[in-house]
């Protein structure tokens, strides 16, 4: 592409922005530039690159693509979606409030309960309650505001403009983990966001091979903040994994197209199926957070969630008789994961509580690759089949 113009769509920004031909040899394809320092001419005088860890051109490449995608005002890309969360708390002053969704990723919990507990003051709360969200944020009028949605593995929606809305009436800054999502799904800034972060390794990359995190937002002060935390902090993204994550990036459009309407059949498929209790599925009509979801985004992505028939023991046969589906943690590949909540991703939250939120025994999510979606199907009800045969 020659000339890259305001208006492309989607799939052609994440093909061509950041990926220009090479200046020195019209490659097409970005070089891995895998330096960790640049010669300088004179003492200080150099192209802009002085080391690694500060600036790299293929990382840059990557940033200036996503920064595209999620229309923000700059981009910084980390080694994981973790260690992106610790570069914002860290920007943070000592004794900050947040406020934070109380079904979000285990380890934003985690980090927010075991590292950062001693500097902040974190409250939890529904956010997909958004009339207690709203009160909430009047009375404790926090610092930062902090909401996953979807959430993980309920698929809760939480109204992301009008908590925005309240948000920007008290100057709060509003972070919306999209990771569920990505930009080509739900874009958190045009809906009054402030930022956005993701877990690269998930559907921004694509295919199982790489770690990766990012912050993209509308506040260039705090970008800036962000960059300088990162130089301090070290965790940056290698060339490497930059260039594999820019190459996943070019199919993201169609990568998320497929899971999504493989994600609708095979929903639709277990929500009549005898030997399912219960399906989660945003984009099913019986989902509480349906028309929130049509609202703030352009489609409901490919993670499912399901209670089958039964407990443990007849969730452990379902699982061990799945071939094409493999059991893992992790999910947003292109291969089809399933896992269960219960005693893998959500394992440390006491039982108890865990079932007081609805993560069962029998409770199943499935990351809904791109494979033949037939094949999938009867993968699944072979499986559902064996796990309630005496
Ligand atoms: C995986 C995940 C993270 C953490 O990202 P890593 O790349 O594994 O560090 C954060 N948020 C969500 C929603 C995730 O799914």
């Amino acid at each position: 592409m020659k000339k890259i113009t305001k208006d492309i769509g989607f799939a052609t920004k994440s093909i061509h922005v950041g990926n220009s031909p090479d200046k020195i040899n019209g490659s097409i394809a970005p070089a891995i530039y895998a330096t960790s320092t640049y010669v300088q001419e004179a003492p200080a005088k150099h192209l802009g690159f002085e080391y690694t860890r500060t600036h790299n051109p293929t990382r840059s490449r990557l940033e200036e693509c996503l920064n595209s995608l999620e229309g923000g005002k700059g981009c910084v890309v980390t080694s994981s979606g973790m260690s992106a969360m610790s570069l914002v708390l860290h920007s943070l002053p000592e004794g900050a409030k947040v406020l934070c969704g109380d079904d979000v990723y285990g380890g934003t919990y985690r980090q927010f309960t075991t590292i950062f507990h001693n500097k902040l003051d974190v409250q939890f709360i529904e956010t997909s309650n958004t009339k207690a969200t709203i009160a909430k944020i009047n009375e404790f009028k926090p610092d930062l505001i902090w909401i996953e949605t979807p959430t993980n593995p309920l698929l809760k929606v939480s109204d992301i403009s009008a908590i925005a809305t309240a948000s920007k009436k008290i100057k709060s800054h509003l972070l919306v983990d999209s990771t569920f999502m990505t930009p080509y799904f739900q874009k958190p800034l045009s809906l009054g966001a402030d930022t956005v972060l993701h877990s690269m390794t998930k559907y921004i990359n694509g295919h199982s091979d790489a770690l990766g995190g990012a912050i993209i937002s509308n506040n260039s002060k705090f970008l800036e903040k962000i960059r300088t935390l990162q130089n301090s902090l070290g965790p940056c993204l290698s060339p490497f994994d930059s260039w594999v994550i820019l190459r996943g990036l070019k199919t993201l459009e169609i990568r998320m197209e497929k899971h999504q309407e493989n994600a609708k059949k095979i929903a639709s498929f277990l929500e009549s199926h005898k030997g399912v209790k219960k399906v989660i599925y945003p984009g099913l009509k019986s989902h509480s957070g349906h028309r929130v979801m049509k609202k703030n985004t352009t489609g409901f992505g490919g993670m499912i969630s399901f209670y089958l028939k039964g407990g443990m023991k007849e969730s452990n046969r379902f699982l061990k008789k799945l071939n094409i589906f493999s059991l893992a943690e992790s999910l947003g590949g292109v291969e089809s994961l399933v896992e269960q909540p219960a005693t893998m991703t959500h394992a440390s939250i006491p039982k108890k509580v865990r079932e007081s939120i609805g993560i069962e025994d029998s409770l199943i999510r499935l990351s809904v690759g791109i494979e033949n979606v037939q094949d999938l199907i009867s993968d699944l009800d072979q499986a559902i089949k064996f796990s309630t045969k005496s």
